[in-house]
């Protein structure tokens, strides 16, 4: 029904040749129940499938296009670093640029490196963090997301002294069996398992607001707590800001709550649409990587100068800008009208905000853990995601994902997503 003959064809045609038809699973509208939207480009808050139809997007790339898509000095920066070669294998000057912007904008960074992926910069940072401490396990968190690394495909055991098991094959059990699952926004859950094996817990990993399980909000004490217990036991405290990295403001949700990590992970906004990571930390630590220390990581394509590029422009506009205070007020008018309009209706939604990104959930609970996000209803979502396509809205194709608004969206855009999301409340309720 919503997607039209060529994303049809094109996704049979791509089942052909690539597994699933994609090339990261969420893509494939699997958890929605539909066929995948094939895009053919995309301008501003809006994306445009090879129907022709046009949609106004909150996925945004997953988060990385703060600005919108295709930003006219985006673009422009990218196509004169390219015109100047795309790759050299040999260090740039646009490299130390976006290195010092990190370094600048994040008290707890004084070195960083730089990656293709968030998913490299979690792996990279835990090795650094093994390296430090000597220790091997590591401590994530049920519902936080770092990429695809094999520490990081692990839940939760039945007993929480266990070791996590793995939630994909091919993760050897000697993998898992040295990453820890506690519970988001439950101190306690740290705690015991820090009672159990804290000398030999190398780092916590966390997102500090969590965003791949929708958008869930840590609770005043939680990261001073992480940070506290990590202390204690000298262990490392990482905070995965791929996310909420120049997302929250310019700098991490760390700035906004005053906690120093000892390592953070960035990705996303910081390559302005491009494929890049970086990790960052306090020198001491940063310094045993290669070639200053004995910890090996490299890359190919690592720093170059088309994602530099990108990165350093975007980051260079989200510094003179007044964009988070737009996009925050735009959150801020879509979580009120949308307050107005839920009130005095049956379908219970949960609404999470941080500024400029927001999950709903079908659910009447309080979201604020992994628990009681798996209470949201899915059928309703599926349905939800649907009409909303049909009202030319764009989603993120699963319920536990977040929505991003970017600097091209604007008040119209909000009144337009109030009043599809009433039309589908309506015919709901
Ligand atoms: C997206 C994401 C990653 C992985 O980044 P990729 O670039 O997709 O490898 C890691 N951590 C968090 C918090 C993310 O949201």
């Amino acid at each position: 029904m919503t997607a039209g003959e060529k994303s049809i064809r094109l996704y049979q045609e791509a089942q052909q040749y690539m597994p699933g038809g994609v090339n990261s699973p969420v893509r494939a509208f699997k958890s929605v129940g539909l066929n995948p939207l094939f895009i053919s480009r995309a301008q501003g808050s809006r994306v445009y499938d090879v129907d022709g139809k046009e949609y106004l997007d909150y996925v945004c790339s997953w988060g990385p296009l703060i600005l919108g898509h295709a930003h006219p000095q985006v673009v422009e920066a990218v196509a004169q670093a390219a015109a100047h070669g795309t790759s050299y294998g040999a260090p740039c000057e646009q490299e130390v640029e976006l290195a010092r912007r990190i370094c600048e904008a994040f008290p707890s960074i004084d070195k960083v490196r730089m990656v293709n992926s968030g998913t490299e910069a979690t792996m990279s940072a835990i090795r650094v963090a093994r390296a430090f401490t000597e220790r091997n396990k590591i401590l994530k968190f049920e519902g936080c997301y770092h990429g695809h690394g094999d520490s990081f495909l692990i839940k939760a055991g039945s007993g929480l002294m266990t070791a996590g098991v793995p939630t994909s094959p091919g993760i050897p059990e000697g993998t898992a069996s040295q990453t820890l699952v506690a519970r988001f926004n439950d101190l306690g859950s740290v705690e015991r398992l820090f009672a159990e094996q804290g000398d030999e817990i190398a780092a916590v990993i966390v997102e500090p607001a969590a965003g791949n399980m929708g958008l869930v909000l840590p609770e005043p004490d939680f990261l001073p707590g992480l940070r506290n217990i990590t202390e204690n036991y000298g262990s490392l405290l990482i905070f995965d800001e791929v996310i909420t990295g120049f997302r929250v403001g310019y700098g991490g949700y760390q700035n906004l709550v005053g906690i120093e990590p000892d390592l953070t992970c960035l990705g996303k906004v910081i390559g302005g649409g491009l494929p890049v990571g970086a990790y960052g930390g306090r020198q001491e630590i940063m310094d045993l990587v290669a070639p200053q220390g004995p910890v090996y990581q490299a890359g190919t394509l690592s720093g170059n100068p088309l994602a530099m590029a990108a990165g350093n422009m975007t980051l260079d506009i989200l510094a003179r800008t007044d964009v988070y205070d737009e996009i925050g007020e735009l959150g801020t008018a879509l979580e009120e009208q949308l307050r107005d309009r839920l009130a005095n209706q049956p379908v219970k939604l949960a609404f999470n905000r941080l500024g400029s990104m927001f999950s709903w959930f079908f659910t009447d609970c309080k979201v604020r853990d992994y628990d009681s996000v798996m209470t949201a209803d899915t059928e309703r979502y599926k349905a939800f995601f649907a009409s909303m396509l049909e009202q030319g809205i764009s989603l993120p194709p699963s319920p536990f994902e977040v929505c991003f608004i970017s600097a091209a969206h604007n008040i119209n855009d909000i009144e337009l997503t109030v009043k599809a999301v009433s039309s589908f409340l309506e015919r709901a309720g």
